[in-house]
């Protein structure tokens, strides 16, 4: 396969080597049973290097006393407490190595799983705002419920600079009303569900439970206040959580910059080179420039725009798109397989009529078969600004796209809230309007003294706006995957309604969006839980008998 590349390695190198390498004898190899700073560093000597990642192993770690190998490496010492001990003691040798052969990119060469537990909702959005090098994973408000008590308490943050107010005996008694009102439903509203969408006999028990308790859940997640707290799962590189640490260091909230001090006290066990220029000047610096901007922009457009009232709008108001989307986007398509200039491809286009312009569209798009037979980059040519005013729930999972631009403004009650339609068909919409209007009045009362930690208290059921600016062929995956029968209506409505606007101003560039999916549905889990029905199935006949 590599007909320039060579491997000599003794016996004894490859006896050393081989408990950290997929293979020792071919070009392509994966590294094992190495601590992240290890492999980045590895890596970071790639781009100044003539020699193979076996032999700078050999040479530069293994048999490096000050690389601390066998301490780190935790094969000769098997004890984690050694390992931390050791990584802590070669961080001089680490950072030699990363800051006098790498660049910032480097610190993309190593990794870290963050659990973050019993974070409140207010903190989980900022950590889950990072959009490149970070994955979260977030506890869902469908499938596991929230009124679990620990020591005869809600699971929700206690805000300090409440809890030391005058407000605390009323930001409680809010809560308690809120997560008291949740529990008080799930029965009453879990059986209405069940009465309205009887099992039907070829549906299985378990995935008609599943799907009627996270229909019950969905419907009643609007009760849960940002101060829930929840758990989040983060797996990114070094770099950015590096940018992270900043960006939380700069927030207006307690919680949220004591949770970043946290992180990097963990961060500094696992991967501690990369992550440490947050806490130098240079972290600090950029977290205190973060937070004065946007100290003072507020500012700013409190006196330019304090005085204008909003104006009502729909949840979805496409608010900007280029007119010139279709020939950028048909010459982008043409664009790789010529040798001629953007300008002049865009010339030849502009020519071209609708007709042969679908052409070209068609056939770059192809024959879909699935919403995973995505369109390529062109269709990245073409964006598309989206002002939308929906319930924080619909926020919290469209916020999760990060390919979007996405800005949110406050969470407050100002713009009212949304009670499911089905709370009122059950008859049960009267104790949710009670929590939620009690819970509108605390904010208020909160806010006057403490804007910001008053955010705590808006329960998701309330409307917020925000902006999204997302290209074309992001468009197709947000629209796809968020109209799909198994979201929850809050997101699908907006989904579906992007697509109907988009298609207003391009149906040529929509034509091929062939999965966004336009009904409604009563029971938005049941099929999905009929296909794990049926995989579940399968995956137990194809198993030998246990006995
Ligand atoms: C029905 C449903 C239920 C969900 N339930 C939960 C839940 O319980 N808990 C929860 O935390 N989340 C949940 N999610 C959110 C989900 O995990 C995604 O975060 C979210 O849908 C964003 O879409 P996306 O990951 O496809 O990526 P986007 O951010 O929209 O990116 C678009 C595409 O770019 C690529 N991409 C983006 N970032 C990366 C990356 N870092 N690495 C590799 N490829 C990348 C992927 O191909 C991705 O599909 C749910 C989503 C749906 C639709």
């Amino acid at each position: 396969m590599a007909d320039f590349w060579e491997e000599s390695l003794t016996e004894q190198e490859g006896y050393l080597l081989q408990p950290f390498m997929t293979n020792l004898d071919r070009s392509v190899f994966g590294l094992v049973n190495l601590p992240e700073v290890v492999k980045g560093a590895l890596f970071s000597r790639y781009s100044r290097s003539d020699k193979s990642l076996r032999r700078i192993l050999l040479d530069e770690f293994i048999k490096a006393p000050e690389a601390s190998f066998a301490g780190i490496v935790g094969h000769f010492t098997n004890n984690n407490a050694d390992q931390l001990v050791a990584i802590q003691q070669a961080e001089a040798f680490y950072d030699r190595v990363l800051v006098g052969y790498g660049d910032d990119s480097v610190a993309e060469l190593g990794g870290a799983h963050i659990a973050c537990e019993g974070i409140s909702n207010i903190a989980a959005k900022a950590i889950e705002d990072s959009r490149l090098g970070l994955s979260p994973l977030e506890k869902s408000t469908r499938y596991v419920p929230f009124n679990r008590k620990i020591n005869g308490r809600y699971r929700y943050y206690r805000e300090p600079s409440i809890m030391a107010s005058s407000h605390s005996s009323r930001y409680e008694a809010t809560l308690e009303h809120l997560f008291d009102t949740y529990t008080a439903l799930i029965d009453p509203l879990l059986s209405w569900v069940i009465s309205r969408t009887p099992k039907d006999p070829t549906t299985s028990e378990r995935a008609y439970n599943n799907a009627t308790k996270a229909k019950t859940l969905d419907l009643l997640r609007g009760l849960l206040p940002m101060a829930t707290l929840t758990n989040v799962g983060l797996f990114g590189n070094g770099r950015a959580f590096e940018y992270l640490l900043v960006k939380l260091a700069a927030t207006p909230h307690e919680e949220v910059r004591a949770l970043g001090i946290s992180m990097q006290q963990e961060l500094d066990q696992i991967i501690p080179s990369f992550v440490k220029r947050a806490k130098t000047e240079r972290g600090v610096k950029a977290a205190q420039y973060f937070q004065t901007n946007c100290e003072r922009t507020e500012l700013l457009a409190q006196k330019l725009l304090g005085q204008i009232q909003p104006v009502s709008t729909s949840t979805v108001q496409l608010v900007e798109y280029d007119p010139q989307a279709e020939v950028k986007v048909v010459a982008a398509i043409l664009y790789p397989h010529t040798d001629l200039t953007f300008a002049q491809i865009k010339e030849y286009v502009t020519g071209l009529s609708t007709t042969e312009r679908v052409e070209i569209i068609n056939t770059y798009v192809g024959e879909r078969e699935s919403r995973f037979h995505r369109p390529g980059r062109a269709f990245e040519e073409t964006y598309y600004t989206f002002d939308l005013l929906a319930d924080i729930g619909a926020y919290r999972d469209l916020h999760r796209h990060r390919v979007l631009t996405q800005e949110r403004q406050h969470y407050s009650v100002r713009h009212g809230y949304v009670v499911p339609i089905e709370l009122e068909e059950a008859n049960l919409q009267e104790q949710m309007r009670k929590a939620l209007d009690y819970a509108a009045e605390t904010t208020e009362l909160i806010g006057k003294d403490l804007p910001d930690a008053a955010q705590y208290v808006v329960p998701f059921a309330y409307r917020m706006r925000w902006r999204i600016k997302l290209n074309l062929r992001e468009a197709y995956h947000l629209v796809e995957l968020r109209s799909s029968q198994q979201g929850h209506p809050s997101y699908r409505i907006i989904a579906q309604e992007m697509y109907r606007q988009i298609s207003a101003v391009h149906p040529a560039l929509v034509a091929n969006m062939h999965f966004v999916d336009l009904n409604d549905y009563a029971l938005e889990r049941l099929a999905a839980e009929q296909r794990i029905e049926t995989k579940l199935k399968q995956r137990n006949q194809n198993q030998p008998p246990t006995s």
